[in-house]
């Protein structure tokens, strides 16, 4: 193959008879051959005879003569002048002269790269259709320009489909018969393509799980291109998620697909299991993965449990899962793995960042693998008493609760310091006498670090009071938004005076404090830590609804 895609040596092969192997070439010329003489009087429509010239990069050969059963390509214009054909079946005959001719018995014409600059090309101006806007109540000429992500296998009829997306949802695209034999083995996972000339109809939601009412069949007259171009490329992504926060998957029905994206708290061990219908030897290993709000657990199965890189735990990875399964067992809501579902492994998403950044500002601490699998820990309400009396924290894993209470009172040791830039690690550096900063653990010298909050305060309730770290962008807030940059002027100037307002200026407020509690072992010694993780006003009106339930649970 060149770099045109064409296969090269293919013509010579052909015209000595060897016609085994199928190739790919270029259509340089098509015309419809004269009837001949003798013929004329049965001379139908049938027997028009197309006649082509074919490039296979090294050679031209123009003595092809297109089977009648594949007519109907140059008649619908699919196949033309520049078209790139893979030729399937080529059958070798000589005249009555011992000349060489070709007899195209099939082929597949092959969608040729567009380029989305040129104006002239009546494809390209086409208007788009985003994919969340399509209805069978469309005007005019549209396609869409969307990425494929899965493609069925030929099932009998022949049948298969293809499930696309761009960035505002994704679709199914059907074909059946002659559309199936001709698009399967052209159309390519990953790649993006403009797809014109399809019928929109309603999705049969039994088969078509996709998030999408409509769904597109292929008729013979549906064009399908290619789109080859590195800015369409970075425009559409690879994966089109639609994550649902972790505290809302009981907003789903048990059973339904969904989206979800989180830290990776903990990891089972992968553990053998016999399959009760198959009857089959197989592995399952459960996860936890947190975000903002709550944890949940995660069931892999199979090669995606076995596989399953246990060091994304240690670096606190944030993974996502395309179409994870809603369970709920023993009333409680969990998510489950199946053989469809798409693991993606820190994702460039914005949720990802943004989880990245929230986890590294209040849970930067390595936690305790577990391994063997406990129920998870479910968002819960806690006075700080009950955090104490009920050991939370102390079972191998992080608990998180929120607590309402009062900030009384900053600790006035350390507060700030220079950090290593690298997000993932952000530890303490070391100023240098050449005037750089190193970082122990990246063994790297940084010219600029930035100044960074990590500060320990005193929460109380009505039923205890509790020490809590707060890092970062929650110190910020906690500290009524003066920078750790602020903090760190008035420290190195001594400005004591200026320090103790910052550090009380907004002391003695109430707020809802996201605690995230866990033991953590250093040197031998196990202690329980307890960080913020957020912080937010109490909305008493809710706070009241809450206080009314407890009531009338106990009565
Ligand atoms: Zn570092």
């Amino acid at each position: 193959m060149t770099s045109t895609g064409l296969t090269t040596g293919a013509i010579v092969q052909y015209k000595t008879g060897n016609t085994q192997q199928a190739a790919t070439v270029k259509v340089t010329g098509i015309r419809l051959c004269e009837p001949s003489k003798s013929s004329e009087a049965s001379s139908s429509i049938d027997t028009e005879r197309y006649r082509l010239s074919i490039s296979d990069g090294e050679e031209t050969f123009d003595a092809c003569i297109l089977t009648p059963e594949l007519n109907k390509l140059v008649k619908e214009k699919l196949l033309q002048e520049n078209s790139i054909v893979k030729l399937e079946k080529v059958v070798h005959n000589s005249t009555s002269t011992g000349k060489s001719f070709l007899v195209l018995m099939d082929l597949i014409v092959l969608p040729e790269p567009v380029t989305t600059m040129s104006n002239s090309n009546k494809q390209a101006s086409t208007n788009i259709c985003p994919i969340e806007m399509i209805t069978p109540y469309l005007n005019g000429i549209w396609k869409i320009r969307a990425r494929c992500f899965a493609k069925s296998p030929i099932r009998p009829h022949p049948v298969c489909d293809f499930d696309f997306h761009d960035t505002s949802g994704e679709i199914r695209v059907v074909a059946f018969r002659d559309e199936c034999t001709r698009w399967h083995p052209v159309i390519e996972i990953g790649k993006i393509y403009d797809i014109m000339g399809t019928r929109v109809k309603t999705a049969d939601k039994r088969w078509n799980s996709l998030h999408n009412t409509y769904e597109l069949t292929l008729t013979s007259g549906s064009i399908i291109r290619l789109v080859d171009d590195p800015v369409v490329e970075q425009s559409i992504p690879d994966i089109l998620f639609d994550f649902v926060p972790l505290r809302d998957i009981s907003k789903h029905a048990n059973e339904s697909f969904i989206d979800v994206i989180g830290v990776v708290e903990t990891c089972s061990d992968a553990v053998p299991f016999t399959n009760r219908t198959s009857n089959k030897d197989s592995k399952r290993r459960e996860l936890t993965i947190v975000d903002e709000h709550t944890t949940t657990s995660v069931t892999l199965w199979d090669d995606q449990a076995e596989n399953f890189d246990e060091e994304l735990v240690e670096n606190h990875a944030v993974v996502a899962f395309r179409r994870v399964r809603v369970a709920i067992y023993n009333n409680k809501y969990s998510l489950s793995g199946h053989r469809n579902m798409i693991i993606k492994v820190n994702p460039d998403v914005q949720e990802a960042k943004h989880l990245k950044i929230w986890y590294n500002a209040g849970g930067r601490v390595p936690t305790t693998q577990i391994t063997t699998s406990r129920p998870v820990a479910e968002a819960s309400w806690k006075t700080i008493g009950q955090i104490e009396n009920e050991k939370l924290g102390r079972q191998g894993r992080p608990d998180y609760v929120s607590v309402k209470a009062i900030c009384m009172h900053i600790a006035n040791d350390r507060v700030v310091y220079m950090s290593c830039p690298n997000d993932a690690c952000a530890r303490k550096v070391n100023k240098l006498s050449s005037g750089l900063f190193h970082c122990d653990k990246c063994q790297k010298d940084f010219k600029s670090c930035e100044w960074t909050y990590m500060l320990r305060a005193e929460l109380a309730d009505s039923t205890g009071t509790i020490w809590v770290s707060f890092f970062r962008q929650i110190a910020e807030q906690l500290m009524g938004n003066i920078t750790a940059e602020q903090f760190a002027h008035a420290k190195e100037n001594n400005n004591e005076t200026l320090m103790q307002n910052y550090l009380t200026a907004n002391t003695c407020r109430e707020g809802i404090f996201r605690l995230r509690i866990n033991e953590e072992t250093f040197n031998d010694i196990t202690t329980v830590k307890t960080s913020c993780v957020s912080i937010s006003d109490v909305d008493y009106s809710e706070y009241g609804q809450r206080l009314l339930q407890i009531i009338n649970n106990q009565f």
